[in-house]
């Protein structure tokens, strides 16, 4: 059925900056009113994650450009993206710098692929980029073109690895709870979601999961640092009930991103480092959020100190100006990869695709040209820390814990004795819609509000998306009264 949408003709606003031109008007078929496009998406389009039924009642959001950290929808209603598209927007929007090199690439060569021994100039060139910013440890990358085809490349890599090692048993692979690794089958498995799990079938065989380092809602009695060790320990005991010759790898994220932006305790890493060391398991961090200065460091794991043996990488790889991910790996691995297994059967058509090679370049010329991990490590990650601390002092926020520039705001109904609300979901999605409704997009994951604003926001826009985010809790304090 096509929807009707409410207030038909929009006023599609007239923007004089050179790329919202390019990028707003003139993409849309001159015929197709920005209007219609709401009921001919409801009409034709299955959305990922999201409520078809109530998609099709309310109408999509059309979201028609963007600049900086700004998104605008079809009407022209200017929103502050403190969430930076879906986690991937580092850079920001509207740079022209990256079309130009994409343009460029495209018109000198569109397409070549990477099997059987060839490769592309930009290709090269990347591989030898994003290895050159781990500290010499991970010296070769698998490319895919997305988060979740790097999970499946590394879940297939990690159980090569082993047979090709003599000990074909070691398959088994541990992921958390409430961790995400992607949506493809293997992704949806490793990662711990139960809504995901429920539809498919999943997980497959093979895979385990230990419980996440979410102190404030599991971590009961204990301290943030007993319940760190206390949760790492749990890979310790899943290794043992498995047996050590069964398990070939430990996944996670070094914060956890689409689970609610979970920062484990301090003691909480170099324990699961220890362990895997001990237990001879392959350790990978999923850096596909956490890298490319999200934390303030090239990855997440330097921040949080430790060594993977693998880390899929995507997001901010090309700040989601095109699709392009990957796998770091480590030289152990590699090593094994090259002189034992020589032929890996497996790669995507367009593993490492020259634009998309080229667009990522360009991103990281601009990342390290304009020192953004730097700068989110020593200027704007704490003065976002800083702000956001202060909504500790609001009656119905528990907790804030930020790190560089992702941020999880802890909803509280009883802050002395951190008592949840009786309806998670329904409190987060209340401050989020009223943030919204504010120009102000922020995520809700449950009882949890989320940030992850391009690292290029300045220190006026953290103080819009702060006093936006107090009027959303103020909001659900006063709808809680009543
Ligand atoms: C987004 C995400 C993925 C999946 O990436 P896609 O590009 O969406 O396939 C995997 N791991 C983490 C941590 C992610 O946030």
């Amino acid at each position: 059925m096509v929807v009707a949408h409410r207030k038909p003709p929009y006023n599609v606003p007239r923007d004089r900056s050179p790329t919202a031109a390019a990028s707003g008007e003139r993409s849309v078929n001159p015929l197709t009113p920005l209007s219609n496009l709401a009921a001919i998406d409801a009409a034709h389009h299955l959305h990922p994650f999201s409520d078809m039924k109530a998609l099709n009642d309310n109408g999509s959001r059309v979201i028609a450009r963007a600049d900086g950290v700004h998104i605008f929808d079809a009407q022209g209603k200017k929103y502050l993206d403190a969430f930076a598209g879906l986690w991937c927007v580092n850079i920001g929007y509207g740079r022209r710098e990256i079309a130009e090199a994409a343009s460029r690439q495209m018109n000198e060569l569109a397409y070549y692929n990477t099997f059987f021994g060839t490769t592309t100039q930009p290709t090269a060139l990347l591989a030898q980029k994003v290895t050159g910013y781990t500290g010499g440890r991970m010296n070769h990358v698998f490319f895919t073109n997305s988060g979740s085809e790097a999970t499946d490349t590394w879940f297939r890599m990690a159980r090569v690895y082993w047979k090709a090692l003599g000990q074909p048993s070691k398959t088994h692979i541990i992921g958390r709870r409430n961790g995400y690794h992607g949506s493809t089958v293997a992704g949806a498995s490793l990662g711990g979601m139960r809504h995901m799990h429920e539809q498919g079938g999943l997980p497959i065989d093979g895979i385990s999961h230990i419980g996440q380092p979410y102190w404030y809602a599991e971590g009961g009695d204990l301290t943030p640092h007993d319940f760190g060790l206390a949760r790492a320990r749990e890979l310790e005991a899943m290794i043992d009930e498995l047996g050590e010759e069964n398990v070939a790898a430990f996944v996670a994220e070094p914060i956890q991103g689409a689970g609610g932006v979970i920062v484990p305790p301090d003691s909480y890493w170099p324990e699961i480092a220890r362990i895997c060391r001990e237990r001879d398991i392959l350790l990978v961090s999923d850096e596909v959020i956490c890298g490319f200065g999200r934390l303030g460091t090239w990855f997440g794991h330097q921040h949080f100190g430790f060594q993977p043996d693998l880390a899929p990488i995507a997001k901010g790889l090309s700040s989601g100006y095109l699709p392009i991910g990957g796998v770091l790996v480590g030289d152990r691995v590699a090593k094994v990869m090259i002189e034992e297994v020589g032929d890996f059967n497996h790669g995507f058509t367009y593993s490492g695709h020259p634009v998309c090679a080229a667009a990522a370049l360009e991103n990281l010329r601009i990342i390290e040209e304009e020192g953004l991990v730097e700068r989110v490590r020593d200027e704007i990650g704490p003065y976002f820390a800083a702000a956001l601390k202060t909504l500790e002092d609001h009656e119905i926020v528990g907790q804030v814990d930020a790190v560089g520039l992702i941020a999880g705001v802890q909803l509280a109904a009883d802050k002395a004795t951190r008592r949840r609300f009786a309806k998670l979901d329904d409190a987060g999605a209340a401050v989020r819609n009223h943030c919204l409704e504010n120009g102000l997009v922020m995520r809700a994951t449950g009882d949890r509000m989320l940030a992850s604003p391009p690292l290029i926001i300045s220190r006026s826009q953290v103080d819009e998306m702060v006093d936006t985010l107090r009027l959303g809790l103020d909001h659900l304090r006063e709808t809680l009264r009543k």
